[in-house]
């Protein structure tokens, strides 16, 4: 094959003939003017020329092959995964604009399928790296052996791969490529001399011939549909038209998020909490709120999802804290009645992660000089749970005189004997859900015994979400009697909460007349305004002494 090549050159046929050629030449001319010796030169030199030509066309053509297999090789790597051999993440864009370019001549539909094995963290955790490479070996060949022959697989990362079905007359070709690869792993891969069965989830883009996405779009969709399919555990999934929006309406959150910090439009909003027993005001949840300039007032809901994702919770979390406890200071300093009213603000996961947060927290207290004894931190009880390791800093945090609460009590998955551990937390907050159906058996169940151990360990029991006076008699009947809901008040801006009504005693029981309307400062107007009368210069966490 090697020599063939070799024989076939045509740069070596070229020399050749010209080296031919011109040893003719040569001996033609000799033989004509001068004898024999003549012809012998000319035999002579014409077979030199000929074999320099051919050593000449011999070393062009070998140094050419080999650049050429040198560069076909670096080629190769640079669009290949090492470990599977498919296309790899860049290959994928390129093929895929090419691919999309071609539908759309051919009037033809494409498929781009985005699939995520199942479990394989756990395996590449449990039984190593190793295991895990030959599993994502095993599973290029099946995605191989399985799609069509023009179709084209790559791995687009970790345990990701795209497969893009190119050249289809309807859409329902595609969905016949998913459920071919669904098939193709139901049978148990071998690894190690065991049987593992794995599964995969199948996220679906189509581009009909008049679609104008881009690969990078049509990847991110069929990812998108890839979580949905995960989260129904359906196998596989079609990016539809509300979910095209929704990503539209989350990308254009992210984009205005960044924004929304520095343009001060973040605010926080207060709900009451109210001893209806005592009828006294217990205390206030700080709730962040996005004033946006085109969409209004937008919940939490909708934007701190996104916050999480993109890494800003921290950024917001401090703000809130900081708005919160300079808020509750002011209304100190205006009524001595509010000094013992407590502040509650919410803290996420991505803030708990950072061991600086009791430094920030002492920093904040400081800073504002709300006392410490004011303020309680609420957790949700999932975030608790995931991080036990985290328990260290909310021990740090109880010890600078911080309350902590556990929030939405009886939505996650700990046993109640569990919350024992947390011997920091002092307050237990019982979510809306068993409040709103109080009526049922099991949640009649559940909140009696949170009770009796919440009476147990000297927890404070608040109830969320309380809507009706049926349900606040309810509660008293159950022993609990801290409650925060529409009922008494929705949230409201700061300035909305007028301190020389509210502090002074009253029967808090009955909805106080507030302004629910009013917009409220931003944060930092709030904290702004603070400077004047605080200390305000530190802007980073100092180390607790
Ligand atoms: P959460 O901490 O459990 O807050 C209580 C939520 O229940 C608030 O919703 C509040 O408006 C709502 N709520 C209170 N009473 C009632 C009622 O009677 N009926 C109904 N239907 N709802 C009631 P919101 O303000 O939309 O906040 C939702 C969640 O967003 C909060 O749940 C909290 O987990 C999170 N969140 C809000 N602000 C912050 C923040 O600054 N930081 C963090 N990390 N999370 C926040
Ligand atoms: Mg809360
Ligand atoms: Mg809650």
């Amino acid at each position: 094959m090697h020599g063939n090549r070799l024989l076939l050159s045509p740069g070596l046929v070229f020399a050749g003939g010209v080296a031919a050629t011109a040893a003719w030449l040569v001996a033609l001319l000799f033989f004509r003017i001068t004898d024999e010796s003549g012809l012998i030169i000319a035999g002579a030199s014409g077979a030199l020329g000929g074999l320099g030509g051919m050593i000449g066309a011999l070393w062009q053509n070998y140094t050419t092959r080999h650049t050429q297999e040198y560069i076909a090789q670096q080629e190769h790597q640079a669009k290949h995964d090492p470990l599977t051999g498919l296309f790899n993440r860049n290959a994928l864009f390129t093929e895929l604009e090419h691919s999309i370019a071609r539908a759309r001549q051919t009037d033809t539909v494409l498929g781009v399928l985005f699939l995520d094995l199942d479990r394989f963290k756990v395996i590449n955790d449990s039984m190593g790296h190793e295991a895990g490479d030959e599993l994502l070996r095993i599973v290029a060949e099946r995605l191989e052996g399985t799609v069509r022959g023009g179709d084209l697989v790559a791995r687009f990362g970790g345990d990701e791969f795209v497969v893009v079905c190119r050249d289809l007359l309807s859409e329902q070709s595609v969905l016949a490529v998913a459920k071919q690869i669904l098939k193709s792993f139901t049978e148990p891969v071998s690894l190690y001399g065991g049987a593992q069965v794995i599964s995969t989830s199948i996220g679906i883009a189509i581009a009909r011939p008049d679609d104008t996405r881009r690969s990078d779009d049509l990847v991110r969709d069929a990812d998108a549909a890839m979580y949905k399919a995960k989260k129904a555990k359906s196998g596989y999934a079609v990016f539809d038209e509300v979910q095209r929006l929704q990503v539209i309406d989350r990308l254009d959150i992210e984009r205005d998020l960044v924004q929304a910090l520095e343009m001060e439009q973040l605010v926080v909003f207060y709900q009451p909490l109210i001893d209806v027993e005592g009828k006294r005001l217990y205390g206030f949840e700080a709730l962040v709120r996005w004033n946006h300039p085109t969409r209004g007032l937008i919940g939490p809901g909708d934007f701190l999802p996104v916050a999480e994702e993109t890494g800003m919770m921290a950024r917001i979390g401090e703000l809130v804290l900081r708005e919160a406890c300079a808020q509750a200071a002011v209304w100190n300093h205006l009524s001595p009645d509010a000094q013992g009213v407590k502040m509650g603000v919410n803290i996420a996961e991505q803030q708990l992660l950072d061991g600086n947060f009791p430094y920030l927290v002492a920093d904040v207290l400081e800073w504002s000089g709300l006392p410490p004894a004011q303020l309680v931190l609420e957790i949700t009880e999932n975030v608790i749970v995931d991080h036990l390791a985290g328990l260290s800093i909310l021990r740090d945090i109880r010890d600078l005189g911080v309350t902590l609460a556990i929030d939405d009590f009886g939505t996650g998955q700990s046993s109640l004997s569990y919350i024992k551990q947390f011997d920091m937390v002092s307050t237990l907050k019982v979510d809306k859900t068993f409040v709103d159906d109080m009526g049922s058996g099991v949640n009649r169940a559940i909140i009696e015994a949170v009770v009796a151990m919440a009476r147990a360990l000297d927890l404070q029991v608040v109830a969320e979400g309380v809507e009706s006076e049926h349900q606040v008699k309810e509660l008293l009947d159950f022993g609990v009697h801290i409650m925060q809901g529409y009922l008494f008040n929705r949230p409201v801006a700061g300035d909305a909460i007028d301190p020389t009504s509210w502090f002074i005693s009253r029967d808090h029981s009955i909805a106080a007349p507030i302004d629910p309307g009013a917009p409220g400062l931003s944060s930092t107007q709030v904290s702004r305004a603070f400077t004047g009368t605080l200390d305000h210069t530190r802007a980073r966490p100092k180390r607790l002494g």
